[in-house]
C-alpha cells in the first residue's frame, strides 16, 4: 500500500546516493564513522514509541513501564536478495560493558523471516534485558539502564533507506527503587551522545498536551542545534489537548514559534486505552481525527504519520548529501590510521613458525646494523646519521686511543727522573723542568701536565677519572666503578728508590737484587689496575648500548624487543665479564709475574739512558776544537762514573726500570686492547654482538618462542579488530570512489 510506494519515491530522489549510503552500511562502516542517521528523541513516555510504530509499523513495545532501557537501533536496508522482509536483531555492548557481558552480547542474534508481532517482540525485549542485566520490573539490584545498543536490522526488497535510534526518554525525577539519579545522568548523556552527531537528524518528539517550554528536549535540541538545521519536532497526543489550548499548538505548525527548519508534524497515535482494548487501526484513527475541528485546519503535509515519513526521507537524503564528501574523507583518513596501526602491530605471530621467522627478520636488522657499524660503513644506513651510539668502530677505537693515552701519561706512580738533574741535584724536578727524553715519555700531555700542576694550586680535583661513560644500571654488578686517580709523583724518585734499595739489599756488591726490579715495577704501576679496568668497563658500556640501540631499531615491537633483551642478558654478561677477565689477567702477567721482554726496546733504550748520563756529566768537560769538534780529556772519562756504591745502583735501577716501564706499558695497552678487549668485545669468535643469531633463534623451543614472541590475546584481538575494520573500509572506500 503506501508503504510500497515510499521506496520509489527515494530511488527518484537520489538512487545513486542511497545504494552507496545502503551499501556502507552493508559493509558495516557504520560501525566506525557516524554515517547519516535519524534519532529519536524526547521525554519519557512522549510517544517515540508510538512514532516509530507508526513509521516503521513494527510493534514497538510503549510504555505500560517498560519504556525504553537502553538505545534501539534500527536500521531498514533494502536488499534485493532476500524476497520478503527478514529481521536480525543482536546487541552492541556498551564501552562501560564487562568482558563477560560483552562477549556474551556479541554472541547474542535472533533471525526471523517474514513479520512478527507484538509479542514476540516482547519476549525478545525481554531476553536482552536479561543480558543487558537491566531490569524490566523494579529491581534494587540491578540497573535499569544500560549503555549497550540493541540493534534491529531490517532487510527486504521494499525496505526504505533508514536507520533510526530510539533512545530512553530523558527523565527528570528519580522514582524510588526504579530510578536513582546516576540514572538520569546516565541517560542524559547516552541521549546527548546521539544528538551531538553532528550527521543525525533529530526526530524531537514532544507531547502537544503539555507545555511546550517546560520540554527537556526542546532546550537540549537548541543547544546542540542552535540553527535549528537538523531538528524536526513532532507534536503527540493532540487528542488530548485541553479545549482552549489548541491554538498554541497550531502556531508552532505554522511556524509561528520555535523555528525549525524542518518545522513542525502533528502525530496522533493510540493512548493506552485504545491499545489495551485493540481493534483500532492506527491510521485510520489517525485519518478520523484529521476531520474534526480545530484540526482540519493544519495543512494536510503537516500531518500525519506518512507525511512524516515523507518529509523524515526527503531531510535524510539532503542530509546525506550534505555529509556524503566529509564521510569519504573520514574514511580514508581512518583507513590510513588503522592501516598504520597494524603495520605497528607487525606480521601475525600466532604459530612458532610466524614467531621464528619474525625473528629471523629482526636477527637480519640486527646482523646488518652491526656488520655496518663495526665495518664503519656509516654511510650505508640512515640509522647512523641519528643514532650516534650506532657508530661502534669509532667510538671504540677513539676509546683504545684515550686509555693509551691516559695509561702513559698519568697511570705512573712517579714521574721517571730526566738526564739534567740527575746531576745537578738529587732529584729534585719541577715540571717545568722536563727535558727532550721525559716529553717523549709523555706524548702530547707535557704541556697539559703543567696546565694541572697549575690548576691544581687553585683548587682543581687533583687527579684524573678513569671511567668516561656512565654505568648502566643492569650491568652496574660487573663494571669497575670508577677512580679518581692522583697525577704522578713530579719528584722523589730517587729518594724513594733508595729507600727501596735500603730495605732489600743483600750481599751483593755493585749490582742488586733482581728482585728489587718487580718490586718497584709493582709500586710504579700501581694505578694501572684502575685505569685498565675502567677502561674495559668504558668498552662494555659502548658495546651494550650499541646493541640495546640496533635491537630496539631492528624490532619494531616493543614487547618482543625487551623480552629479547631479558632472554639476551645474561649470555651478555657473561661475555662482559670474560673480558674484565681477562683484563685481570693481563694485570696479573704484567705486575705480578717475573719482569721480563724480548723487546730490543728495552735495550735500545737502556742503552740511550746510560750513554745521555755518562754525555749529561762530561758535557761541562768539552773542548770545542775548531777542527775536530767536541773533544774530552780520557782521564775526565774515567772520573765519569766516580759516584758512590749506592747512588750508581739506585740510577741503576732507575734506569732498568724506566726502560722496561716502557715496554711493558706498551706491550700492555696493545693486550687490553687486542685481547680483552676486541677480542671478548668487538672483534674475536664469541662477541656480545655475535650472541643474537639465526642460530640463537633456532635453538629456542616452542615454548620459548611463544614466551618471546608470542602475542598478547590483547594484541590478537587487535589485529582481528583492525583487519576486519581495514576490509570494511576499503570496502567502504571502493563504493565512494
Ligand atoms: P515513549 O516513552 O516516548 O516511547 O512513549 P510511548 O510511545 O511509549 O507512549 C507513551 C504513552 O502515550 C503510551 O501509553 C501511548 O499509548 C500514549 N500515546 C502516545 N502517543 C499518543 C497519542 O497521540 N494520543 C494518545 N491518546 N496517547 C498517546
Ligand atoms: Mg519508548
Amino acid at each position: 500500500m503506501e508503504r510500497s510506494q515510499n521506496p520509489d519515491q527515494l530511488a527518484l530522489s537520489d538512487p545513486a546516493l542511497l545504494d552507496k549510503i545502503d551499501k556502507l552500511f552493508a559493509c558495516n562502516v557504520g560501525e566506525y564513522i557516524s554515517l547519516p542517521q535519524l534519532v529519536v528523541v524526547g521525554d519519557q513516555s512522549s510517544g517515540k514509541s508510538s512514532v516509530l510504530e507508526g513509521l516503521t509499523r513494527l510493534p514497538f513495545p510503549r510504555d505500560s513501564g517498560l519504556c525504553t532501557r537502553f538505545a534501539t537501533q534500527i536500521i531498514f536496508r533494502r536488499t534485493k536478495e532476500h524476497s520478503a522482509r527478514t529481521i536480525t536483531a543482536s546487541a552492541l555492548p556498551g564501552p562501560d560493558a564487562s568482558t563477560e557481558k560483552a562477549a556474551a552480547l556479541k554472541e547474542w542474534t535472533w533471525r526471523k523471516d517474514g513479520t512478527f508481532d507484538s509479542d514476540e517482540f516482547s519476549d525478545v525485549m525481554n531476553e536482552v534485558h536479561a543480558l543487558m542485566g537491566v531490569s524490566i520490573v523494579p529491581n534494587g539490584a540491578k540497573s535499569t539502564f544500560s549503555n549497550d545498543v540493541f540493534r534491529l536490522e531490517i532487510c527486504g526488497p521494499d525496505e526504505d533507506h533508514l536507520s533510526v535510534i530510539d533512545v530512553p526518554g530523558i527523565f527528570k525525577n528519580t522514582v524510588p527503587g526504579v530510578t536513582s539519579k546516576a540514572d538520569i545522568q546516565l541517560v542524559h548523556n547516552m541521549v546527548v551522545g546521539y544528538m551531538k552527531n553532528a550527521r543525525s537528524i533529530m526526530l524531537m518528539v514532544v507531547p502537544a498536551n503539555v507545555d511546550i517550554a517546560t520540554q527537556e528536549i526542546v532546550e537540549l535540541a537548541r543547544e546542540y542545534d542552535p540553527n535549528g538545521q537538523r531538528t524536526l519536532g513532532v507534536l503527540t497526543k493532540p487528542d488530548l489537548v485541553d479545549t482552549g489550548a489548541e491554538q498554541r499548538v497550531l502556531d508552532l505548525i505554522h511556524g509561528e514559534d520555535l523555528i525549525f527548519k524542518h518545522g513542525w508534524f502533528l502525530v496522533r497515535n493510540l493512548g493506552q486505552r485504545e491499545l489495551q482494548e485493540g481493534g483500532v487501526d492506527r491510521n485510520a484513527a489517525e485519518d478520523a481525527f484529521r476531520q474534526t475541528e480545530p484540526w482540519n485546519s493544519v495543512p494536510q503535509d503537516r500531518f500525519g504519520v506518512q507525511s512524516l515519513r515523507l518529509r523524515l526521507q526527503e531531510a535524510v537524503i539532503h542530509n546525506a548529501r550534505q555529509s556524503f564528501s566529509q564521510v569519504r574523507s573520514e574514511i580514508m583518513k581512518r583507513l590510513k590510521s588503522r592501516q598504520k596501526s597494524l603495520k605497528n602491530l607487525g606480521d601475525e605471530r600466532v604459530t612458532s613458525e610466524q614467531q621464528r621467522s619474525f625473528l629471523l627478520g629482526v636477527v637480519s636488522r640486527f646482523q646488518e646494523i652491526t656488520s655496518h657499524g663495526l665495518n664503519s660503513n656509516y654511510a650505508m644506513d640512515d640509522v647512523f646519521d641519528n643514532h650516534p651510539d650506532l657508530r661502534i668502530a669509532t667510538l671504540v677505537m677513539n676509546c683504545y686511543v684515550a686509555f693509551a693515552e691516559s695509561l702513559s701519561s698519568w697511570a705512573h706512580e712517579y714521574r721517571f727522573s730526566s738526564q739534567k738533574e740527575t746531576n745537578d741535584s738529587e732529584d729534585e724536578q719541577t715540571p717545568g723542568e722536563t727535558d727532550s727524553e721525559s716529553q717523549d715519555e709523555e706524548p702530547n700531555n707535557n704541556s697539559d701536565m703543567r696546565d694541572r700542576e697549575s690548576i691544581n694550586e687553585s683548587d682543581a680535583p687533583p687527579g684524573i677519572d678513569t671511567r668516561t661513560t656512565d654505568d648502566i644500571e643492569e650491568l652496574t654488578e660487573i663494571l669497575h666503578e670508577s677512580t679518581l686517580e692522583r697525577y704522578p709523583k713530579s719528584s722523589g724518585i730517587y729518594q724513594w728508590l733508595t729507600e727501596v734499595f735500603h730495605l732489600s739489599r743483600g750481599f751483593e756488591m755493585g749490582t742488586f737484587n733482581p728482585s728489587i726490579l718487580a718490586e718497584v715495577f709493582r709500586k710504579q704501576s700501581a694505578k694501572w689496575p684502575n685505569f685498565a679496568q675502567g677502561h674495559i668497563s668504558d668498552v662494555v658500556i659502548l658495546v651494550h648500548r650499541f646493541i640495546l640501540k640496533a635491537l630496539e631499531l631492528s624490532c619494531v615491537n616493543q614487547r618482543v624487543c625487551d623480552r629479547l633483551k631479558a632472554r639476551l642478558i645474561n649470555d651478555l654478561l657473561s661475555q662482559y665479564r670474560d673480558a674484565m677477565k681477562q683484563v685481570c689477567f693481563l694485570l696479573h702477567i704484567e705486575r705480578n709475574g717475573t719482569p721480563l721482554t724480548l723487546n730490543h726496546y728495552f735495550n735500545d733504550t737502556l742503552q740511550q739512558r746510560r750513554a745521555a748520563r755518562i754525555q749529561a756529566h762530561l758535557a761541562p768537560k768539552v773542548i770545542s776544537d775548531h777542527k775536530r769538534g767536541e773533544i774530552v780529556r780520557l782521564s775526565d772519562v774515567s772520573t765519569a762514573h766516580n759516584k758512590s756504591n749506592t747512588r750508581q745502583t739506585v740510577e741503576d735501577i732507575h734506569d732498568i726500570l724506566q726502560s722496561y716501564y716502557k715496554a711493558s706499558l706498551k706491550r700492555f695497552a696493545d693486550n687490553v686492547c687486542m685481547q680483552a678487549a676486541d677480542f671478548y668485545l668487538v672483534h674475536g669468535p664469541e662477541t656480545p654482538t655475535k650472541l643474537f643469531s639465526s642460530l640463537f633463534v633456532h635453538k629456542l623451543s616452542m615454548e620459548d618462542l611463544e614466551e618471546i614472541a608470542g602475542e598478547e590475546p590483547q594484541a590478537r584481538r587487535l589485529r582481528a579488530q583492525l583487519v576486519k575494520e581495514i576490509r570494511d573500509l576499503e570496502a567502504g572506500k571502493r563504493i565512494l570512489l
